[in-house]
């Protein structure tokens, strides 16, 4: 019996630790350790021209660029978003190529690189920036000494393609719901957590469009990972529904296939925020064991952990 009780405390523990550490097991399981191989260079259609044998470049309109990295496995997009006085490179993917020689082939005016996210696929790594605007949110701020900040794993993942962490410096702190002046044109930061606790999307409210970095985007959403959760991703929907009547379209990070930048409209994040509220109901039905796959709609597929791991409780970083 004295055996039977240990056996079942040891498994418990295991089992435990299991699910304490499970986003590193994850992340474990997901990673080569090394830059994966370069996809064909693809057809990209008429709106794009490809600025090198990795970039692309497709103008959204006369001072908005998409530029893409259609090679990369996970097929990032970041955006340049120029004003009169200064431009905005929203992203930097994984940094395997300077992204900052396309971006100032495309202004002259100085460029403030914000990352979406912290994650190593946006953050350029090696790539550096000589001004660089972050979400402020008092966790992150009160790490960051002198206004340098050193990503940590979780947060950054670069295990998974053997990118290390790197440490930012820091000109400008985007709070929540804060304007970025560019001259004649305004950013507003939208703080849309839930992929991580650290997103941010921008509303241009001049042309209408939303840089959605990974809140949405065509093609499977990750909210399984180590700082998911499903009440930010609720949180995230519903501030930008908050907005919808400013939004006129939103472009992604990432998209899945050719050509062209991953866009979406408000009706998405609409149906997000339905999905959302269905899986919370225990209403929704899904696939897989982990993750669990919850269609959205024809576009997007939300990964979320068993609903019994899910965390709707949001962790409300503001
Ligand atoms: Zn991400």
């Amino acid at each position: 019996m004295k055996y039977i009780i240990i056996g079942v405390v040891l498994l418990c523990a295991l089992a435990w630790g299991g699910i304490a550490n499970r986003h590193s097991i994850v992340i474990q399981l997901m990673s080569s350790g090394q830059p994966p191989p370069l996809n064909a260079a693809t057809d990209e259609g008429a709106d794009t021209v490809w600025f090198n044998d990795y970039f692309t470049v497709q103008a959204l309109d006369e001072r908005t660029f998409a530029i893409g990295e259609p090679r990369y496995a996970q097929q990032n997009y970041s955006y340049l978003i120029v004003g009169s006085e200064r431009a905005v490179l929203f992203d930097a993917g994984p940094g395997f190529r300077n992204i900052r020689e396309v971006a100032e082939s495309l202004t002259d005016l100085p460029i403030t690189f914000v990352p979406s996210h912290f994650h190593y696929d946006h953050t350029g790594n090696e790539i550096t920036f000589d001004q660089v605007a972050v979400v402020d949110l008092p966790y992150i701020r009160a790490r960051a000494v002198d206004n340098q900040l050193t990503l940590s794993g979780p947060e950054h993942l670069g295990v998974a393609e053997g990118v290390a962490a790197p440490t930012l410096s820091i000109n400008e702190w985007l709070a929540p719901g804060a304007m970025m002046f560019l001259g004649d044109r305004q950013l507003q930061v939208l703080y849309t957590p839930g992929h991580t606790d650290d997103s941010i999307s921008l509303l241009d409210l001049t042309s209408g469009f939303l840089f959605s970095g990974d809140f949405v985007y065509p093609g499977p959403l990750y909210a399984f990972l180590s700082n998911s959760n499903m009440g930010d991703y609720l949180a995230g929907a519903e501030t930008v529904i908050s907005q919808q009547s400013l939004v006129t379209e939103i472009y992604g990070a990432h998209r899945v296939r050719p050509p062209g930048a991953p866009k979406l409209g408000i009706e998405d994040v609409q149906d997000l925020r339905k999905t959302l509220l269905n899986i919370r109901a225990g209403a929704a039905s899904a696939k897989g064991v982990y993750p669990r796959q919850y269609i959205v709609n024809e576009r997007m597929i939300l990964l979320a952990e068993p609903e019994f791991l899910q965390a709707w409780q949001s962790t409300n970083r503001e």
